[in-house]
């Protein structure tokens, strides 16, 4: 049977969402249609605060509500260890293991020639002018284990080399071809234990 345009509508946004099927949307919608009319509100209202309140920190780019973030604030992190990652995703996944205790910088991307991404849509510059900035002892790339990945990392590599700080890129244990925010804790703990100079 055909939904009703407004269900229909509803369904097609659903399934847009990662990890959601057809059948899942029809599920979810079906739901959200029986439920009481809080049901919808409070899901329409978290979504659309979550969007306007949250932003990137202009400092090392991850989630936010204030600028700079808790992390960047924190004067229980170390600013002089600086964690390269690919994205906001990362710093999360690598929160979560709580094996970290330095700061991010989140370069917005990788550089992805086939997707048209160069080194200057990233954060690459912010980062070099950064690390002149703020003379960290330690940069760690910390960034997943495919060939694009692999391409940024050198490439950062050598943007950093003249600027005489130690780099590092955390070690093996990622499976090859995966992205970070995919790792587990346990491997991604392990992953920064095993950061090697680059
Ligand atoms: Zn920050």
């Amino acid at each position: 049977m055909e939904y009703p345009a407004p269900v229909q509508t509803l369904i097609e946004q659903l399934g847009k969402l990662p990890g959601i099927g057809r059948r899942s949307a029809e599920r979810i919608a079906l739901h959200l249609l029986k439920a009481g009319p809080d049901a919808s509100r409070l899901l329409a209202q978290a979504i659309s605060e979550a969007k306007s309140k949250i932003h990137n920190c202009s400092r090392c780019g991850s989630y936010t509500e204030s600028d700079p973030c808790e992390i960047c604030q924190s004067p229980r992190r170390d600013p002089k260890l600086v964690c390269v990652v690919e994205g906001p995703n990362d710093v999360l996944a690598l929160e979560r293991t709580g094996a970290f205790a330095g700061v991010y910088h989140a370069l917005m991307g990788r550089i992805s020639p086939l997707n048209g991404i160069g080194p200057e849509q990233l954060r690459i510059a912010a980062l070099v002018e950064r690390v002149k900035r703020e003379q960290p002892a330690e940069v760690v790339i910390a960034l997943g284990a495919d060939v694009e990945s692999e391409a940024t990392a050198h490439y950062l590599a050598e943007q950093l080399r003249p600027l005489g700080v130690t780099t590092s890129r955390i070690g093996l244990g990622l499976p090859v071809g995966s992205a970070l925010e995919a790792a587990d804790e346990v491997t991604l703990s392990r992953a920064l234990e095993g950061r090697r100079k680059v």
